[in-house]
């Protein structure tokens, strides 16, 4: 049966996904006296990757009125990202109040089932009208602008309109491929095999929440090792598709997972004595970006606009910061009764620089960027790079670091050359 709303109860906005993404967008606006709609697929709570968070994150949190449920959760806190080379050395922790001394340098390893399902009902507490276990099949269309979804859930199908459809599905990024929008990124097409551990090795009191960054012997990658609480730890692989997935005489995850833990002496010790507590995931994880951010009456948020390699854990701050700066355009908007491209799109141009810089450092740590050695030759540029690293994209002070990282990169290149000469 296909019904169609009408009258009072249209909702002003339909946000798809009721990831942090959308519970974003959608509790943002809804704040604002608007009616909002989500549909999410699922019923929370569902597995999601992606469980440690960066600072900057804190900033959105306060605008949602989340802080007081996360400072009383039993997430892991987090202080610092420290990486650990090859050869299963140490690098100093960059601590995040070092840079910054404030409460939002201390940050979460969540579980994302908890944590989405907990955005999601604070979405709800704000007046988004919440239905989970339905499915939008399709962005229904007026010539260019978005008028509406048609969507599947247990009463059957039906369609549904409104002013403004936000696409906030993740990686399933409706409009993008319908629209042919996304442009995949050559440089970042990787893959992420990964487990959970029980006892494994976790530091103590301000260390104990860190996320290490482990580099494979022949830098083909690295393991997230993200301890998350009740003594679980998250651990994960990440390398070039073709490296993990194509070129072995292996498909099976188990297998492919400890050839890699072999290759990784830092963390061998770390999970020697620790149980596997749950089954080995995987998955494909190209890096992708769609060409504009907005169209007439439909706005993209979180993974359904672009994906960064996981990193440096910027999934969950690019959704928030995504979420939040449509959520003020698509308000904009609304009150204005102008739901153009150009108004909904307003803040595609600083997010997707934000993107960039995150992206750059990305970059520079696949092609041998060794922050060690860039720290001490540039002690003045630690504060930027700790501001890259906790998120704090969206600010031209950080790109003080580009000229020196060209630098290094030139050195880089020109002793690769001379080695293969
Ligand atoms: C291997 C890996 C490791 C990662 N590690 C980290 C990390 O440590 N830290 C971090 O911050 N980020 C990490 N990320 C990234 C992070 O997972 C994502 O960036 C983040 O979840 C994006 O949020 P979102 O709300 O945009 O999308 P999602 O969280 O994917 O939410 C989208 C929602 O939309 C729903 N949906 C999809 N299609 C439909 C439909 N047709 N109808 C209705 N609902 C639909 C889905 O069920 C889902 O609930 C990692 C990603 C990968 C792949």
């Amino acid at each position: 049966m296909v019904t169609r709303t009408s009258g009072s109860s249209r909702p002003h906005v339909i946000v798809i996904g009721g990831g942090p993404s959308g519970s974003t967008a959608s509790t943002l606006i809804a704040q604002r006296g608007h009616r909002v709609t989500l549909y999410e697929r699922e019923t929370f709570p569902r597995y999601h990757i992606g469980e440690s968070l960066i600072p900057e994150t804190f900033w959105v949190f306060e605008k949602l009125g989340v802080l007081p449920k996360l400072r009383a959760s039993h997430y892991v806190k987090k202080h610092s990202v420290q990486f650990v080379t090859g050869q299963g050395k140490l690098s100093e922790p960059f601590y995040f109040a070092d840079n910054k001394p404030h409460e939002s340098s201390q940050t979460w390893q969540v579980l994302r089932s908890e944590f989405d399902h907990m955005m999601l009902n604070n979405a709800r507490e704000h007046g988004v009208e919440v239905h989970e276990g339905a499915r939008v099949l399709e962005v229904l269309f007026d010539g260019e602008r978005a008028v509406g979804v048609s969507l599947a859930d247990g009463d059957g199908k039906r369609e549904v309109y409104a002013d403004v459809v936000i696409d906030a599905a993740g990686q399933s990024a409706l409009i993008q491929d319908r629209l042919g929008l996304r442009q995949w990124d050559p440089e970042l097409k990787k893959a992420a095999v990964w487990t959970y551990w029980k006892g494994a090795y976790r530091d103590s009191g301000k260390d104990e929440g860190a996320t290490m960054v482990m580099q494979l012997d022949n830098k083909q990658g690295w393991f997230w090792y993200i301890p998350l609480h009740d003594d679980i730890l998250s651990v994960g692989v990440v390398a070039p598709f073709e490296y993990l997935f194509k070129n072995r005489d292996t498909k099976d995850h188990e297998q492919i997972y400890f050839e890699e833990v072999a290759r990784c002496p830092g963390l061998q010790p770390r999970i020697k004595d620790a149980t596997r507590a749950a089954p080995f995931r995987a998955a494909k994880e190209y890096s992708y970006r769609a060409k504009k951010v907005a169209g007439d009456g439909w706005v993209l948020v979180g993974d359904a606009f672009g994906f960064l390699d996981p990193l440096y854990s910027s999934g969950v701050l690019l959704a928030l910061q995504s979420g939040a700066k449509a959520a003020e355009a698509v308000c904009e908007g609304l009150e204005t009764g102008d739901t153009s491209e150009a108004q909904l799109g307003k803040w595609g141009p600083d997010f997707m620089q934000g993107m960039e810089r995150m992206r750059r450092l990305v970059c520079e740590f696949y092609d041998g960027l060794s922050f060690g050695r860039f720290v001490n030759k540039h002690p003045d540029l630690k504060g930027h790079l700790t501001d890259l690293l906790i998120g704090d994209l969206f600010t031209d002070k950080v790109d003080d670091v580009v000229a020196p990282l060209d630098e290094f990169r030139r050195e880089r290149e020109y002793s690769r050359s001379v080695t293969a000469n």
